[in-house]
């Protein structure tokens, strides 16, 4: 391409916009688009995609087009455009006839470099007679992944596009945009509008900023006080999804004094422009809203997104919960998962009076999403594997990724499921291979003759909900497929195949207790807070400082001292003198909710036999590894080894441990703990001589 004219394009980059370079993929798509390809261009909500359009709209001679979805919005995208003195404007019904007669002329007289037009305008007459009169040489569609049936916000205005580009009297440069394309969706936009793979710019869809939860189990209610309580100042979106209980989480969160504003559907246009003018502008802190809020919603300081209910894909999700942090910081995205949310968007979409195909495509969507709440997998990799990139990074700071629990070898009882799924030829659904499986006396089952399958009753000591829910796991990780239907039954995939020969091992972590309280989550918002005030103090971003995952398991372990702050992962030489002090001041505050030693070892759970990872940690000590070879191999810190050896002992594991501690150590902390007693091993660490560790203590007195 011409040099001058991406230097063109640099120099307003600085002059205009002020940023000093182009991100990912802005480069590309704008050099294409100056050199007239029609282009797609996917990238991530927040990414800039505004910039791809403007910018190009700057340097061509002529009009650039902009068809962008919502008639609402237009109006603040072009008043941005007009903070920056560009020269924009609109044209939507929400004009006076007098207003709109005033713009086209100024149009005609070539005045506007960008003009924002809702899809249902392009075939309207004085739009067509309108275009005779200017030379256009870019159209932008935004949000783009409209056009496409398979995309889940598809607008059958958005299906006109492609002809009407095709009748258009000139030929001009054609720009697609999305953050959410499937590989399916970007082949629908490839198709229209007649653009080949090369020309598709993808930066992929991660959002490094966003940190993903699925909450399963918690009561909504009290879980969203305090979640909301500890972002007073943060400004964030609520999506629920009816409009009566975007209603009620309104006036619960009004009374409580909260600033906050509704938006759903059965507002009217004028109530719900107040609510998101409010809301963009900060004057409200939290917007409560349905799925019709948000679409081009251009603020940028939302820190986060609360899903009060299951949305029903994960486009939608993404899409959604992607409105956090669009300036790059640290968001929280946190979705509360119940089963009967899934019950209830079954019930809205067998209501629905879609094709077959559709529903059944729908279907499927919702089971990807509610496989979605169900993973084991980091929820980012889910997501960007979705989307169609695969890929094996993992966040390291979602709900999965810092999941402490260990992973727990169900290979035995997947393969029971398997064979139950076998035995009754892949004809039933969750519910009754649950059933079968605790020996269910229902009378559904005597009727199918179901009592008599040899599986029946295998596993007797589950409940069945704990079936049902292994079973969820077990289809999230692809091991069952469900069909697409509003009762899906349930299918053995490749992977099954592989654990009932026995090839594959299954491996989940176990579930925590439903209604377990957050972990010391008072801890770590304090945390937070003293993380942000440092980023802010120090002008570096908060995960510069400290990760979220590091900062809880600070307050998992609550230390007190720099030397067991030093011991917790993530907390390197420089960070623990940069750091330490500061963050010690704040941990003492919580002195009094620091777990007891032995309790570190295992968070409570439910269920009863937690055989585990302690028994490979176990096994290959017996081996030969030693402390240190296991703290690399198996990326766990050597306290928590330790505590896998100490386990494994006290349950028959023969390991002998107090070997490892030489006679006269053992004498000494033996002595030691006559005189404290063994209940806290730090009072004995205290009274003993320096070079007597923790480990030595810990072998010698077992668990
Ligand atoms: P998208 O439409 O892809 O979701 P936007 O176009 O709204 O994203 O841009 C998101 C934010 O990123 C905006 O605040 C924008 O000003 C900013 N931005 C865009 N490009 C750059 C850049 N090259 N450098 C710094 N910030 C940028
Ligand atoms: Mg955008
Ligand atoms: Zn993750």
């Amino acid at each position: 391409m011409e040099k001058n004219k991406l230097q063109a394009a640099q120099k307003k980059l600085k002059a205009i916009y002020g940023y000093d370079a182009f991100r990912e993929g802005q480069q590309s798509i704008i050099e294409q688009v100056l050199d007239g390809i029609d282009t797609i261009g996917i990238m991530p909500t927040g990414g800039g995609k505004s910039l791809c359009y403007q910018i190009p709209a700057l340097v061509l001679p002529g009009v650039t087009l902009v068809i962008s979805p919502l008639i609402s919005l237009m109006k603040d995208q072009v008043d941005a455009l007009n903070e920056l003195d560009i020269p924009a404007t609109y044209l939507n019904s929400t004009l006076s006839s007098n207003e709109e007669r005033i713009r086209h002329s100024r149009i005609k007289e070539g005045f506007y470099k960008l003009v924002y037009v809702a899809p249902e305008r392009l075939g309207h007459p004085t739009f067509q007679q309108l275009l005779q009169h200017i030379s256009l040489s870019l159209v932008a569609i935004d949000e783009a992944h409209c056009m496409s049936q398979w995309g889940h916000d598809f607008r059958p205005s958005y299906l006109s596009i492609s002809s009407w580009l095709e009748h258009l009297p000139q030929r001009v440069t054609v720009l697609a945009l999305t953050a959410t394309a499937t590989t399916q969706v970007c082949k629908d936009l490839q198709q229209f509008l007649h653009i080949e793979e090369q020309y598709v710019i993808s930066t992929g869809f991660e959002r490094s900023n966003l940190t993903f939860q699925v909450k399963k189990g918690v009561n909504k209610k009290k879980f969203m006080f305090s979640f909301l309580a500890a972002r007073k100042n943060e400004s964030g979106i609520i999506y629920a999804s009816t409009r009566k209980e975007v209603e009620q989480i309104y006036h619960e969160l009004q009374s409580k004094g909260f600033e906050v504003a509704p938006y759903h559907g059965g507002m009217n246009e004028q109530e719900r422009s107040k609510g998101q003018e409010a809301f963009i502008h900060d004057e409200v802190k939290i917007i409560v809203a349905t799925n019709a809020f948000g679409m081009g919603i251009d603020k940028s300081n939302v820190r986060f997104v609360l899903h009060y209910n299951l949305p029903r894909t994960v486009e939608a999700y993404y899409q959604e919960a992607g409105r956090a942090g669009r300036d790059g910081e640290d968001s929280d995205c946190v979705l509360l998962f119940s089963p009967q949310d899934v019950r209830t968007q079954t019930f809205l979409l067998e209501q629905s009076d879609r094709s077959n195909d559709r529903q059944e495509m729908e279907f499927k969507k919702l089971q990807q999403m509610t496989a979605f709440c169900h993973t084991e997998r980091c929820l980012q990799q889910y997501i960007l594997s979705y989307f169609g990139d695969d890929t094996d990074k993992t966040c390291g700071k979602c709900s999965n990724c810092v999941q402490t629990g260990e992973k727990i070898d169900r290979t035995k009882e997947a393969q029971m499921v398997f064979s139950c799924v076998k035995r009754v030829r892949e004809r039933f659904g969750k519910t009754i291979i649950a059933q079968i499986l605790v020996g269910s006396t229902n009378q559904k089952l005597k009727q199918l003759k179901l009592t008599n399958v040899t599986t029946y009753g295998l596993m007797s000591d589950w409940t069945q909900k704990d079936v049902a829910e292994f079973i969820d796991i077990l289809m999230a990780e692809e091991y069952l497929r469900p069909t697409g239907t509003s009762y899906p039954t349930i299918q053995l995939t490749e992977k099954a195949v592989q654990v009932l020969t026995g090839e594959v091992s299954v491996h989940v972590t176990q579930a925590l207790a439903p209604d377990e309280p957050e972990e010391q989550d008072d801890v770590f918002e304090a945390l937070r807070q003293l993380r942000k005030q440092l980023s802010t103090e120090n002008n570096v971003p908060p995960y510069m400082i400290f990760s979220d995952r590091t900062l809880k398991e600070m307050s998992r372990y609550i230390p007190l001292t720099l030397d067991e702050f030093s011991s917790i992962s993530g907390v390197g030489e420089q960070k623990k003198e940069k750091y330490g002090l500061t963050f010690l001041e704040v941990l003492n505050q919580f002195e009094n909710d620091k777990p007891a030693e032995r309790e570190i070892v295992m968070p409570k759970r439910n269920g009863s036999s937690k055989k585990g990872k302690y028994l490979e940690t176990a096994e290959r000590f017996q081996n030969g590894e030693t402390i240190a070879e296991l703290v690399e191999a198996l990326a766990l810190t050597d306290q928590t080894i330790v505590k896998h050896l100490l386990r494994a002992e006290q349950e028959g594991v023969e390991l002998n441990l107090k070997q490892y501690v030489e006679d006269e150590k053992q004498q000494l902390i033996m002595q030691a703990a006559e005189e404290v007693g063994t209940e806290r091993l730090k009072p004995i660490k205290e009274i003993l001589p320096e070079h007597i560790t923790y480990h030595d203590i810990r072998f010698t007195l077992g668990k």
